[in-house]
């Protein structure tokens, strides 16, 4: 049961989190490799706190979809522990990589075992697992972040699913580099397609924060189900903690000091376990691929509540 509560809780920290961003210049530049990102305005900003019960506070433009990007990886990665549980971890590492997300260049040393879930290697290596399990990885996905959002229109963009389908050679690439390892399943065109439509799902920062709300509630669903257990929730948060933002992870644990995960839409989650899950919002990105207004607005969210991991 969602409750949207507009002046009390964390509605404060927000606006004033808001005021801040809107005063601050520099935003960074849309990521432009996915030409239909490109025409993203680096001056939109939302934010959402989730607090475990369902109760959500946002601030700008936080009821507003915009592209999830790799913030999907997230929820794969979760759909498909619940699954298979530590037998994942033989194809994938859970390590930071150091490199950029869709390098090519460790794959070869590491005998086409990815580093970790949240890089296009490891995430492509989760959706053709889980498409494994499930028979429509993309399915799962959506119909998680549907229950869990309470938002039956989420759904994905098609525009965006083409624009990057028609621009994935890196990503075809390394899919068949690891299928030459055995470490694909599927077909590689099956697993692309299901890998652009995860990253196409449109999804707004309310959306979000509550869709990542097992995560603040120990494994435990909106409706009461356990995903995961205890542990596996705790190994979630820290995989996003260590390798969640890029090659920046440790940039990113020093200023705003949780477990996150962005994508190249300017999406960012994070996680404050037993307390609250947060998505924040801004396209124009730094060089890392990190949203700019984003990470200042988590930086200032946990140094003016005093909520981190430390
Ligand atoms: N769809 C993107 C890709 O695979 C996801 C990138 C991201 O958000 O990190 O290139």
């Amino acid at each position: 049961m969602v409750t949207v509560t507009p002046s009390k809780g964390f509605q404060p920290v927000l606006e004033r989190i808001a005021e801040e961003i809107g005063r601050t210049p520099g935003h960074g530049r849309p990521a432009d490799y996915i030409p239909a990102l490109a025409a993203c305005d680096p001056r939109r900003f939302g934010m959402a706190v989730a607090e475990p019960d369902g109760t959500v506070y946002g601030v700008g433009d936080w009821r507003q979809p915009f592209s999830a990007q790799s913030v999907t990886k997230v929820f794969t990665l979760a759909l498909d522990l619940a699954r298979e549980g530590d037998a994942l971890w033989e194809h994938v590492g859970r390590e930071p990589s150091g490199n950029p997300f869709n390098s090519l260049v460790q794959l070869e040393y590491e005998n086409g075992i990815p580093r970790n879930p949240f890089i296009n290697a490891g995430a492509l290596v989760v959706t053709d697992r889980l498409h494994t399990r499930t028979g429509d990885a993309a399915g799962e996905l959506i119909a998680f972040l549907r229950a869990e959002s309470g938002n039956p229109g989420l759904t994905f963009d098609r525009e965006v699913a083409a624009s990057e389908a028609a621009h994935g050679d890196r990503n075809a690439a390394l899919a068949h580099f690891m299928a030459s390892y055995g470490n694909i399943d599927n077909p590689v065109p099956v697993l692309l397609d299901q890998y652009v439509r995860q990253c196409s799902v449109a999804a707004s920062c309310a959306d979000l924060a509550l869709a990542t709300g097992f995560l603040a509630r120990h494994g435990v669903r909106a409706d009461g189900t356990r995903l995961l257990s205890r542990s596996q929730a705790k190994q979630v948060n820290a995989v996003m903690l260590t390798c969640g933002t890029y090659d920046a992870a440790g940039e990113f644990a020093y200023r705003v000091g949780l477990p996150g995960k962005s994508g190249v839409g300017g999406g960012i989650i994070a996680v404050v376990p037993g307390r609250c899950t947060l998505c924040v919002w801004g396209p124009g990105l730094d060089e890392r691929g990190n949203s700019v207004s984003g990470v200042a607005a988590l930086d200032r969210f946990t140094t003016l509540t005093g909520l981190s991991v430390f």
